[in-house]
Parts: C-alpha cells; structure tokens; sequence
C-alpha cells in the first residue's frame, strides 16, 4: 500500500519518555523501542509527517508508564478529578519535558522542526521535516499574571489546553465518567477568559479536549478563532464525559474548526470500557459520525499514543497503516483518507498557525 502519510493531533510521548526509567532516553526514542508508541524508527515506518506534541504535568504519584495494565471492567465508572497541582510543579514537570524535546530536536540534525508559525509549518513541509507544534494539557505551568505565558511562547508553546481533567485556576476538566454528560461542572473562572483573549492575540490555539461543556461553550463565545478539539470522539456513540455532544460538533462546524478521533478505547467503545481487544470498526463508525456534522474537512486523528489504551491491532504509530488500510477496506476513497490522515491538520495549521 502506498503510504499515505500521517500528522497527528495528540500524543503524549514526552510524558512518557519522562516518566522512563533509562538514563538514555532521546537514544532510546532515536534507535526504536517497545516502551513508547512513538519513536524514530515508527515515524519512518508511518510516513509520520508532524503532530501537536503534548506536555501534560502529571500530579504527584500518577504513573503513565504502563497503561495497558489500566484495564477498566467495570461497567460505569466515575474517577473523581484529581487534585489540582501547584504553579511549582507543573513548571518543573513542564521545563523537563521541552528539555527532552529540545534534545531530540537537536540530535535529530534537522530532521525534526519546532513550528512556531504558518511560515515554519509549510517549510518543514516543503523539507519532508517532521512538523512539532507544542502543546500543554493542562495550564498548571502558567501562572495567575501569565508572566511565564510569554516565556513558553517563546520556547515555542502554539497550543493550549485550558485544563486536563483537573481543575486550575482557568477551568474545569471533565471527569473520567461513564456513562455521563460533558456538563459536569462550571465555566471558566475571570483568569481563564483573560487567557483565552491573550491566545487569540498571540494566535495560540485553544484545544478543547478535557474540557467542561460549560467551559467548552465560554470559550465557543468569547474566542474569534477555530474551535478544535484534538483527541475527542462522538458522546452520541459512547457516552464518555470525555467526548463531544451533538451540539458541541455543530458550534465545532459553524466556527471551521477540527476534530481529533482519539484512539482510546474507552472513549471509542459503546461500552466504555479501556480493552485494547477492541474493533477498528468503531474508529470508522466514530468517523462516519463525526463527518455527518463535522463535513469531510472537519474531521482529522489525535491518537492519544502513549496515553491511552488503545486497540492491539493498531498497537503503536507503525501500526496506523493498519488503520488506513482499514478506512480503504471500508469504501472510504483514498482522497478522504489523506484528508482525515494528515490533510486537514496540514490546511488548519498552514491557516491558524
Ligand atoms: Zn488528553
């Protein structure tokens, strides 16, 4: 099969290379491993061309390093927020993990680029470079007067996440809840409306993924800029707090926004649960969904690797040509199937970047 390409949404490889207990990680990411979903030899394997690359402060004693054993069996589940994380230690965490993506910057000798624009994004395009856009989750690591806002926009911070699921001074984060509603708490706080005006000026994105529904539509009203949601799937077909409402989907269209399918099994199953022996089908119903209100340049992937547990049959980011051979084997016509794999990230990015 031709191998089409791939620009991702969301991943969380950075955590967890920081959570690795080897003394030579950026090595390690350079020569392949089975620790992470993510490394160089899967990136050629993928033909991965670029993704928003994510720097989530964990709390203290939260553990990513081996999901697949996270299985959840029960069949409602309803985790309470985890506490919320000091100013100090998300800026730690934080600093951390851009060090470890500066190293594979500079030891991949060009091969990898920081974007920090539309002018960036389509020269490392040009230069078959694998884009990076930097994203947090969760803005624990910036503080109440934002005066390291302007500190990690300069390291090249393009992407917020208001909040993961947690609270802060900015907003509220969805519960990991199910079956429940994405309305589970209020909007954002004075702070968190003054930093949605401050991206939309320094062109930061705002991802709604984790987000509240309340918060979700605060920043639907008060942000003039596409509204996307990186790694978020359809709360029609599986009822996660995590996902998004019909409604939500619409406001999503109307603004020329995107939407990220997440890989994760519990926010892909009707059933919700996080079993990786799950059916890529439900990636393709998810997809035929979310075109219905999204339209075909609407939809895009955020995988959520080395976040989640997801389906063993795609297992890692080699394994997404699986994925798209799948989507080919399903009537889905190759011109969508780039759309969907990297295309409309590329076309939003080249635009709101
Ligand atoms: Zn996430």
């Amino acid at each position: 099969m031709e191998n089409i390409g791939y620009f991702d949404g969301h991943n969380d490889v950075l955590l967890k290379l920081f959570f690795s207990k080897s003394k030579n990680i950026v090595e390690d990411f350079f020569e392949g491993n089975n620790y992470c979903h993510i490394d160089y030899k899967k990136i050629q394997t993928a033909n991965f061309v670029g993704g928003f690359f994510a720097i989530f402060p964990p709390n203290l004693g939260q553990d990513f390093s081996n999901l697949s054993s996270k299985k959840e069996k029960k069949e409602r589940y309803d985790f309470p927020l985890p506490e919320p994380i000091s100013f100090e230690r998300a800026k730690n965490t934080t600093d951390k993990m851009i060090s470890i993506l500066n190293q594979i910057i500079d030891k991949s000798k060009g091969k990898i680029v920081l974007c920090k624009n539309s002018t960036d994004f389509k020269l490392a395009r040009t230069n078959n470079q694998v884009a990076i856009i930097l994203h947090i989750e969760g803005a624990e690591a910036i503080d109440k007067d934002f005066l390291s806002l302007d500190k990690l926009y300069e390291v090249g911070l393009r992407s917020i996440g208001l909040v993961w699921s947690r609270s802060n001074i900015f907003a509220h984060g969805v519960p990991f809840s199910f079956p429940r509603s994405p309305d589970t708490g209020p909007g954002l706080t004075p702070i968190g409306k003054e930093l949605i005006k401050i991206c939309d000026e320094k062109k930061i994105l705002i991802d709604l993924s984790h987000l509240n529904e309340k918060g979700f539509w605060d920043v639907a009203n008060l942000s003039s800029r596409p509204l996307i949601a990186t790694h978020s799937n359809s709360h029609q077909l599986c009822q996660h707090s995590r996902n998004l409402t019909n409604t939500q989907l619409k406001a999503i269209k109307e603004s020329k926004g995107i939407v990220g399918i997440n890989f994760a099994t519990g926010f892909l199953r009707p059933d919700g649960q996080m079993d990786p022996n799950t059916s890529l089908d439900i990636i393709i119903a998810h997809c035929d969904y979310l075109i219905n209100f999204l339209g075909e340049e609407g939809v895009a992937i955020g995988s959520d690797f080395d976040g989640a547990v997801i389906p063993s049959t795609i297992k890692d980011l080699s394994g997404i040509n699986v994925l798209i051979e799948h989507f080919l084997s399903k009537e889905y016509g190759i011109e969508l199937v780039k759309k969907i794999f990297f295309k409309n990230w590329l076309n939003f990015l080249e635009k709101n970047l």
